[in-house]
């Protein structure tokens, strides 16, 4: 569903990819796990199109995309922080990429009204960001990255800001949501146990190389080095 073949990528003498190939398969919600700096952001930035690679390729649906700007890639992206307009409601934000998209208004209200029931913020669509909680926010960013109905979900620790109770009630709903909707998702943590918990398939990085690609349980059970057996078993 999404591939990105040999990419490298260098910011100044700093190489921050050393030749990642991956291979996303239509539906699943894959993880990018490993250590601060290692270069998960930079990887999702490349599917997202924000950034280029120095070498290498991004096909999304079979399609070479290097050169296709990000907002006709057909994703949706939630972001670490700052992922709302502050100065809109919640259905403002949401209403937003439907205008861009010139989605007729019908259509707008009825997704609008369906998403946000999904993420359970149904009789909230008049409130500013700033009159939510934090995970309320990342709610709302989540149903304003899928109303849109993208391909592709790029999340990128949508959860990091959140104490550990709600990372967990959202990380479980994230996964709902995902397996419901069926959209193929990307999701980046450096947090091992959200990876192992939500993840069809996790794919561990170490400066800016991939280390093992597998699922939860081989992951677990089998690290393939050192250095994954240490990440993963970091917390027991
Ligand atoms: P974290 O878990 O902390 O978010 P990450 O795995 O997402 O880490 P990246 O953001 O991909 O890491 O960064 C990888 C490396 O690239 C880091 O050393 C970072 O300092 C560097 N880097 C990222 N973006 C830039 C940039 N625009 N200019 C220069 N260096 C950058
Ligand atoms: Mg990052």
């Amino acid at each position: 569903d999404v591939e990105i073949k040999g990419a490298f990528k260098q910011f100044g003498s700093n190489v921050v990819l050393n030749g990642i190939d991956l291979e996303v398969k239509q539906g699943e919600l894959l993880t990018l796990l490993g250590p601060s700096g290692c270069g998960k952001s930079t990887t999702l930035n490349l599917i997202a199109g924000f950034l280029e690679a120095d070498e290498g390729d991004v096909y999304i649906k079979g399609k070479k995309v290097t050169k296709v700007p990000p907002y006709k890639r057909d994703l949706g992206m939630v972001f670490q922080t700052y992922s709302l307009f502050p100065h809109m409601t919640v259905r403002e934000n949401l209403d937003f990429g439907l205008k861009l998209r010139k989605v007729e208004k019908s259509e707008k209200d009825k997704r609008i009204t369906r998403i946000l029931e999904l993420v359970r913020m149904s009789g909230l669509e008049d409130r500013y960001p700033r009159e939510l909680s934090g995970g309320q926010r990342q709610r709302v960013a989540i149903a304003r990255a899928l109303v849109v109905e993208p391909k592709l979900l790029l999340l990128d620790e949508p959860l990091s800001n959140l104490d550990a109770k709600l990372r967990h009630e959202l990380g479980a709903e994230i996964k709902r949501l995902q397996k419901e909707i069926g959209v193929t998702t990307i999701f980046v943590t450096h947090d091992q146990e959200e990876a192992l918990s939500l993840s069809d398939r996790i794919v561990v990085m170490n400066q800016g190389r991939i280390e093992q690609v597998s699922n939860p349980t081989t992951i677990y059970d089998h690290p393939s080095s050192e250095f994954v057996f240490r990440f993963i078993g970091k917390s027991n």
